[in-house]
């Protein structure tokens, strides 16, 4: 599904190979998109303050120093003909200093939404007079008072920290006001938001992209089962997605992306209820864990993406070519039932299943909850894809 508007302010002349993209952070989604550039012929700088580092291992340059020193931020920009982040928490002041010298793709204006979960709710209720996707009913909890003032019909729900959450970090289930006081008075009274529990049937996520000149295109809507707060599989198409749930989320998501003015690769979150309607939950503004099956499975991968976009480059093919199920690797997979001591997993055992892609991050401390990789299984159909799957968790030791 693509769609084009007008040409955007921000169109820029295309960068050509042999220029130099720069990257904000260092992590394995920095890395993943350093190969994809190097692929293409750019040159990458990466700006992150630890000199071991999954992206930094990759990169022509490691600049190592903290994301707003200022020296630092001059000389990425003086490098880069165009610069990307690959973690939300990027402070925005960098971003926006970074502007000045370079074409920044996102923008520090969209990467600061997605930071602030009641700004990102407030937009999206906004796309929703399009979309009509809303995103769950909330609110803003900042003091006791609020906490006395908040409406009984949020309860049972999910008090999260308005700021800073991942990975299920910075939230607590609440069912009763004390206990919302509880978890408020435990976080330390940053600003929080009271999410009302919603009965999800599923999750799933849209990537969604948009060039430099207002072309956008989206992925297939993939389908996401979390464990203990973390991504633990993705899978493509999803299963339970009927074609008009796949269709709302799709133009929700391209709603989204217009309205940003945004360049670059975005994934937008979605709960799918028991009654089948659809509620958006976050979006992260970058490519995303759930798409990494699009680097095996799909014509261009959200890597890929992200270099043409901000290159001013014409936008891929999103199209996938094959089913598929992404496993993430997480440290855990390192220590054998009750030992301290990490060991390798059998992946020679999980590679000689047809279809297996592996990818290591090239962490060499594995620690429990830690995404160390994850391994992608590409088939035919996909039942067979699931299959493969449930087989890599059986030599892994992990419940499929
Ligand atoms: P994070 O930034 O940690 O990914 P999310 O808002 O995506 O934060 O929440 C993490 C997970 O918690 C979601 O993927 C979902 O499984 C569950 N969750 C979050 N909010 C709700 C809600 N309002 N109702 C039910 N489950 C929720
Ligand atoms: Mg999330």
């Amino acid at each position: 599904m693509t769609y084009t508007t007008a040409p955007s302010d921000s169109f820029k002349p295309q960068a050509s190979p042999s220029t130099w993209l720069g990257v904000m952070g260092g992590g394995q989604l920095g890395r993943m998109f350093v190969h994809a550039a190097q692929a293409m012929g750019y040159k990458v700088a990466v700006l992150e303050p630890a000199r071991d580092c999954p992206a930094g291992h990759a990169a022509d340059d490691l600049i190592c120093a903290s994301y707003t020193d200022a020296e630092a931020l001059a000389r990425m920009g003086a490098e880069c003909a165009a610069v990307t982040t690959e973690f939300e928490n990027v402070p925005a002041d960098s971003l926006s200093a970074l502007a000045q010298q370079s074409f920044v793709a996102p923008s520090a204006a969209a990467v600061s939404i997605a930071q602030d979960r009641l700004a990102e709710k407030k937009f999206f209720t906004e796309c929703a007079q399009r979309s009509g996707v809303m995103p769950a009913p909330h609110y803003r909890i900042a003091s006791l008072a609020d906490i006395e003032a908040l409406p009984e019909a949020l309860l049972p729900g999910v008090l999260k920290t308005n700021r800073l959450g991942y990975d299920g970090k910075g939230q607590v289930r609440v069912s009763t006001r004390e206990a919302v006081r509880v978890a408020f008075d435990a976080m330390k009274g940053v600003e929080c938001v009271l999410e009302k529990m919603l009965p999800l049937a599923y999750e799933v996520s849209v990537l969604a992209a948009r060039g430099a000149n207002g072309d956008a295109t989206v992925y297939p809507i993939a389908q996401n089962v979390h464990r203990d707060g973390i991504l633990f599989t993705t899978t493509v198409p999803g299963p339970n997605v009927t074609p008009e749930c796949a269709s709302r989320a799709q133009a929700a998501a391209l709603e989204i992306i217009h309205r940003l003015a945004y360049v670059g690769v975005l994934c937008v979150e979605f709960f799918v209820l028991h009654d089948g309607s659809l509620v958006v939950n976050e979006m992260a503004p970058r490519p995303h864990n759930s798409g990494h099956y699009t680097i095996d499975a799909c014509i261009t991968s959200q890597f890929a993406q992200q270099v043409r976009a901000m290159a001013c480059l014409p936008l891929g093919d999103a199209r996938q070519h094959s089913p598929a199920v992404m496993l993430n690797l997480l440290g855990d997979l390192w220590f054998a039932q009750g030992s301290t001591k990490p060991r390798e997993p059998a992946w020679d055992a999980v590679l000689a299943l047809p279809g297996a892609n592996l990818h290591l991050y090239g962490k060499d401390d594995p620690r429990r909850g830690r995404k160390m990789g994850h391994v992608t299984f590409v088939a035919p159909t996909l039942d067979d894809a699931i299959r493969r799957c449930e087989s890599a968790c059986r030599i892994l030791g992990l419940q499929p």
